[in-house]
């Protein structure tokens, strides 16, 4: 299924429930290269039969100016030009990558991306940030610039290991909390499991994730109001991501549960037990033995912090989150208590 979605200067293709195979049909075989990561080459060496591909280094470690470096040299030689398509086939890695090599190289390339793992899928793919971190900075490094398509093979999702689904999972969750009581609803009668059983379940759940953070994107591409909802979970998740050796979708489901509890101090939220069982049930932890102050410095330097107060994205009830601003001195309070 093809859906055309207009950003501010550009426009993106969606090919929902598609086949990697497909892409020779969206560009020409030849001015395709195919940027991916060495496991999923590994996990699907003949679907990139015939086409070139770059293979890097899976990780976090290698979204890093070295890997650009490495991949601008590869395309030299490889006499890329401005015809050439870059197609990031990864995970959000891999994305954000191929995102940010395909804006630079030659003044800008087209691109697209064929995302591998639920967080791709439903949130790394789209909107359009693209970037590298730099020493301990995340995605100092970018630019704004939405791909030309995003095609969904959920066929490659069979090599995905189980902590990189409870991983994307806690993106969804999170999606259900500030927009969708629905599908927080169909999320309560599921399970890992039985999406990973029924691909049609699957590939609808995806789609309709996809959707929620394109909408809310299309609304606001430069970050200036709707699009902070999506930072549900992620303010305090950050800061223990940082301080602590947790994956992003595990700070994210810690970082979701402290929300609902300040949540239910300032905004009257009363479903709290609702999303911790939630998250539970598709594995994800839900709270941590923190130390409060080094967490509560570490925010203070999040950059979503303006002056004396902090935005921070709360529940008013599940399905629609709201961004306040709270005093930093009640904030603290807060923190120290939970
Ligand atoms: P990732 O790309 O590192 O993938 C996670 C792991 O899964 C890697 O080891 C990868 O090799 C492996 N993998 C992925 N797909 C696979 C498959 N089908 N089969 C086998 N192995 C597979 O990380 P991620 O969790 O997908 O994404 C995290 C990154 O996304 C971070 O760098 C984050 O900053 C970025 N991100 C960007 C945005 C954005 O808006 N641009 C949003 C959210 C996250
Ligand atoms: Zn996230």
């Amino acid at each position: 299924m093809e859906k055309i979605i207009k950003f501010s200067n550009a426009a993106t293709h969606f090919y929902f429930d598609s086949s990697i195979k497909q892409l020779s049909k969206i560009a020409d075989k030849k001015s395709l290269v195919i940027i991916t990561d060495e496991n999923i080459f590994k996990a699907h060496t003949a679907k990139f039969k015939g086409c070139n591909v770059i293979a890097l280094k899976p990780g976090e470690a290698y979204k890093v100016q070295a890997t650009v470096d490495e991949v601008i040299d590869t395309l030299i030689k490889m006499e890329a030009d401005r015809k050439t398509v870059l197609v990031g086939v990864g995970g959000g890695v891999i994305t954000d990558l191929t995102g940010y090599i395909a804006s630079v190289y030659m003044r800008g390339l087209r691109f697209g991306f064929v995302p591998t793992s639920i967080l791709a899928l439903v949130d790394a793919s789209i909107g359009g940030k693209n970037g590298i971190d730099v020493d301990r900075y995340k995605n100092l490094v970018g630019v704004i610039r939405q791909p030309s398509f995003i095609l969904h093979d959920i066929s490659l999702l069979q090599s995905l290991p189980q902590s990189e689904w409870e991983n994307g999972f806690a993106e969804i969750i999170k999606h259900a909390c500030i927009k969708d009581a629905a599908m927080f609803r169909q999320l309560q009668k599921e399970s890992i499991t039985s999406y990973q059983e029924d691909s049609r379940k699957l590939s609808d759940l995806i789609r309709r994730n996809a959707l929620i953070k394109t909408r809310v994107v299309q609304k606001d591409e430069f970050e200036k109001g709707e699009r902070r909802l999506l930072n549900l979970g992620h303010t305090l998740g950050h800061a223990l991501e940082k301080e602590y050796e947790l994956m992003h979708g595990q700070a994210v489901a810690i970082g979701t549960t402290y929300a609902c509890h300040i949540s239910e101090k300032i905004t009257g939220f009363a479903q709290t037990e609702d999303v911790v069982a939630l998250l539970e049930q598709y594995h994800l932890p839900t709270y941590a033995s923190f130390n409060k102050q080094k967490v509560f410095n570490s925010l203070k330097m999040d950059k979503k912090r303006e002056q004396k107060e902090m935005n921070f994205v709360l529940l008013d009830k599940i399905g629609k989150g709201v961004v306040k601003a709270i005093p930093m001195k009640q904030l603290e309070k807060i923190i120290s208590r939970l």
